[in-house]
């Protein structure tokens, strides 16, 4: 089926269904599944009208996309920004749905959100949105039906506002959204998961192919993108390990490290300053006003391309945010291993020039994994929150962070034996993560349809 209305759905289904095509071949019962699969169980689109400050009706276009529930209830979170139409959340909830496959967790895949832009709107404003979104959401949703979360523009505020307007409605104090407070359901961990859990799966490649490179080793330099939660705690983990962190971003522009004649100056951002990024971000400020020695704000620039030197890059944004002539940027500086912690990080274009770059194997492949194995950490331990909950239980952090490890390694264990058991290499050659990742993820959502 062809979508032209669609581009960000049809390029997340083209991925899918070139990686099966081998499969596809020598397991050919498994083709009317790919042909149910790409179809939404149910599409929820709503309208949201609330009050701004003034008094001012607006409105907004609201949506829950209940992809796929074979494995268990709709998973998967909730995204307010202005670019949010059908065609995103449909990408979204269709790549959901094998991540959380990945996982290991029975949960099926969804998505929602709406145009709504949080950015510069006050907390009132948003509590009101918040409020009316779940005014009609709260319909469709249910602890054992659908449990949504958060993403992109939905943090820690959002969560709780949603919360309340359902606990409000149906008078039940639920499990139904997951990224909760910690003192009233939340799970440890939660916010850090995402990042954590890239982190962890990478460590799994490095270990993989030996390389020199280590996340204990100021000597690797980590360039990521992004400044959100996932960001964030991707900086951190690789910071606290004792690697070297080289950029951040955000959609003005990036922080990168100076360099002249292709050498770094100075250090590499310190814990402080990742926390402090942090802080000015949930208050909505900008990174180009985070002062930092030895870096620069590069306005209207990703950081693919302004670094010389460049071993692990982790994409953590947005959609489509690393391009063909990006990837070859830093295939040119260097990178060995590159896994994204934003939901289809690389264009296609990208994909080919890592691929490529793999298939053609020997010191300076480099070694790709998508989103929906790298990032499925956020997930996972949305899945553990809804155990907990179940349970009315709370788990220690330590807890949830050694079933966080365990759950990465298993998805990054399994995309690695599917890919090796379907697809044929030259020796030597590293198996296709994105290739793994997709086929592990189908097979599992197409038995248990
Ligand atoms: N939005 C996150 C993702 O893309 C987390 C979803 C959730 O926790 O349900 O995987």
């Amino acid at each position: 089926m062809v979508h032209p209305a669609e581009p960000e759905f049809q390029q997340a289904l083209n991925e899918l269904s070139t990686t099966l095509a081998p499969f596809l071949a020598q397991a050919p019962e498994y083709k009317k599944a790919l042909e149910i699969v790409q179809i939404p169980e149910r599409v929820i689109q709503f309208r949201v009208l609330w009050e701004d400050d003034q008094g001012r009706p607006q409105v907004n276009n609201g949506y829950r996309v209940q992809y796929n529930s074979a494995l268990g209830p709709y998973k998967g979170g909730l995204r307010l920004h202005p670019s949010v139409n059908l065609s995103i959340l449909k990408f979204l909830g269709f790549e959901q749905t094998f991540k959380n496959a990945l996982t290991g967790i029975n949960m099926g895949g969804g998505k929602g959100g709406s145009d709504f832009d949080p950015k510069g709107k006050s907390d009132n404003e948003i509590r009101r949105f918040c409020n009316s979104f779940m005014a009609e959401l709260s319909r469709h949703i249910g602890k054992d039906t659908d449990v949504p979360a958060g993403d992109i523009g939905t943090g820690a505020r959002e969560i709780g506002f949603f919360f309340g307007a359902y606990k409000k409605a149906r008078n039940e104090f639920a499990g139904i959204l997951t990224g909760k407070g910690a003192s009233w359901g939340g799970s440890f961990i939660r916010p850090e998961a995402t990042g954590y859990g890239l982190v962890y799966f990478v460590e799994h490649m490095i270990a993989h192919v030996r390389s020199t490179k280590t996340f204990n080793s100021a000597s690797t330099l980590v360039s990521i993108s992004g400044s959100g939660n996932v960001a964030q705690y991707a900086a951190l983990k690789a910071i606290e390990l004792g690697a070297t962190v080289i950029s951040l971003s955000d959609s003005k522009g990036a922080l990168v490290r100076k360099h002249t004649n292709g050498e770094y100056e100075g250090k590499g951002l310190t814990k402080e300053i990742v926390l402090e990024v942090q802080e000015l971000k949930a208050k909505g400020g900008l990174l180009s006003s985070v002062r930092v020695e030895g870096y620069e704000f590069v306005p209207g620039k990703r950081p693919w391309a302004l670094l010389p030197r460049v071993d692990i890059a982790l994409p953590c944004a947005t959609q489509n945010e690393v391009s063909g002539e990006e990837a070859e940027a830093l295939i040119n500086a260097g990178v060995k291993f590159v896994a994204e912690g934003s939901n289809m990080g690389c264009t296609q274009e990208a994909i080919d020039v890592f691929e490529t770059s793999r298939i053609q194997g020997g010191p300076d492949a480099v070694w790709y994994a998508p989103g929906k194995a790298a990032n499925c950490g956020g997930v996972a331990v949305s899945g553990l929150e809804m155990a907990q909950n179940s349970q009315r239980l709370t788990w220690t952090p330590q807890d949830v962070d050694s079933k966080l490890a365990g759950i990465m390694s298993n998805c990054y264990q399994n995309c690695l034996s599917t890919a090796q058991r379907w697809i044929k290499e030259e020796e030597g050659v590293l198996p296709s993560l994105v290739a793994g990742a997709n086929i592990s993820g189908f097979i599992k959502v197409a038995d248990a349809m």
